[in-house]
């Protein structure tokens, strides 16, 4: 994180989007043949602390991003929806309004905004639902970690919304968006979607979770995040890797719940333990320790900690893409979620207090943040870790060229 005058970087305004409008306007008349009614835009997010913990029920501190998902969209009255796409790359889509089906063995780019128009429509109790022509037009870079996949989700259910002429508050819209956009398989928190619709400008946001809330956490002034991709894409829907970690934390919780004598078969989350232990993060680290060991778990010694069959390990708590998982690591999972979620608060109080060295504070939390996902969660990658590396080694310079300057 570096600290520069504030002046010196552009703040996003609307009146840059103008001419992307009039492009989508374009195009979707090219496509369509008619004018879109009403535009809808739904942000991306960068996580800037507290990575892997939502699905783990602790808060988080994302704020949104200024690449977004904008959708150009004309209600129909055939009950059919057609979706089409400015980037070549997703080709255009069609489908009956009252018939939704998503494939959850093939993430394809329409199925996200089925998961937002679904949600929608179930949450309304709707049968049928009035056909749209949506234009997506998406400048998030996709798989990167900003959340494309949420934008279009949420950008989706704002736009059924819309046409719908229905209304829901901010929070209500995320928490439909959070539950719908597990339809395409990924058993993932609600981050992603709680900040896209509830993300202000100027400010980052602590998202808590059961009920869902934000607040907001002031930055320092003149501190700068700067957004670096290593062009590393992983599409979670694709893959077991992300849900693999959902389960190996549920797995944790169980087992750590079974140790310490609560009711573990009701037990999903890790908050849960701590909460109904009713001690600090610290003291759960210290649980950790003692009840599970480093040594990755077969599924054979998971069913016999919990006095279950290997039937139910599979049908009743893994998922459907991890149940030929042979191992799971639970310690370490376990160790990265409870030092992660103290990270957080620990940078909303630095945030709060605003001590001289904020900065220096903040950015060795998220060192340390990096460094657990790297070692404790194994969500990094080589290509991560080196940018990482670079821009550490960079800043180091730059710091010391200023201490020289002074000196002169
Ligand atoms: P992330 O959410 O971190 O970007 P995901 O793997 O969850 O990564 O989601 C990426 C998927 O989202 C892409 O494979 C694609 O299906 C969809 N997506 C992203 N950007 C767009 C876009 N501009 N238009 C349509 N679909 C998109
Ligand atoms: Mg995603």
């Amino acid at each position: 994180m570096l600290r520069v005058p504030s002046e010196g970087f552009r703040k996003p305004s609307s009146s840059f989007q103008r001419p992307r409008l009039l492009k989508l306007k374009e195009m979707f008349n090219s496509k369509f043949g008619s004018t879109p009614k009403f535009y809808v835009r739904a942000p991306g997010r960068v996580n800037i602390i507290g990575e892997h913990i939502d699905y783990c029920g602790y808060s988080v501190l994302p704020m949104a991003v200024e690449q977004d998902m904008l959708i150009a969209v004309e209600p129909v009255k055939t009950h059919t929806l057609q979706l089409a796409n400015t980037n070549p790359l997703y080709p255009d889509f069609s489908t009956s309004a009252n018939n939704i089906c998503i494939d959850k063995t093939k993430p394809l780019w329409h199925n996200y905004f089925l998961c937002g128009f679904k949600g929608i429509q179930e949450h309304f109790g709707l049968s049928k639902l009035t056909g749209m022509n949506c234009l997506v037009d998406g400048n998030i870079p996709p798989g990167s970690g900003l959340s494309s996949s949420s934008a279009l989700v949420c950008c989706a259910g704002l736009v059924t919304l819309t046409v719908l002429g229905m209304s829901l508050s901010k929070v209500e819209l995320a928490e439909i968006c959070a539950k719908s956009e597990r339809y395409i398989g990924t058993e993932g928190g609600g981050m992603d979607q709680s900040i896209s619709f509830l993300a202000e400008e100027g400010t980052a946001k602590l998202i808590e979770f059961s009920p869902l809330r934000a607040t907001d956490v002031k930055l320092p002034s003149g501190a700068v995040f700067v957004i670096a991709n290593s062009c590393v894409e992983m599409n979670k829907a694709a893959t077991s890797h992300f849900n693999i970690r959902v389960m190996e934390c549920r797995l944790a919780a169980k087992v750590l719940a079974k140790h310490k004598g609560l009711q573990w078969d009701k037990v999903l989350r890790l908050e849960e333990v701590q909460t109904q232990l009713g001690i600090s993060l610290e003291e759960m680290l210290l649980v950790t320790e003692d009840a599970l060991h480093a040594e990755p778990y077969s599924r054979e010694e998971i069913c016999r900690c919990l006095g279950i069959s290997l039937e139910e390990l599979c049908t009743q708590i893994l998922s459907p893409n991890t149940q030929d998982e042979l191992t799971f690591k639970l310690y370490q999972r376990a160790k990265h979620v409870y030092s992660e979620a103290a990270r957080v608060l620990q940078f909303k109080q630095v945030c709060e207090e605003a001590p001289d060295n904020a900065v220096q504070l903040l950015g060795e939390l998220m060192n340390q943040s990096h460094r657990s996902c790297r070692d404790m969660y194994e969500c990094s990658c080589p290509e991560l870790d080196q940018l990482v590396d670079i821009c550490r080694n960079l800043i180091s310079s730059l710091i010391r060229c200023f201490a020289l300057e002074n000196i002169n």
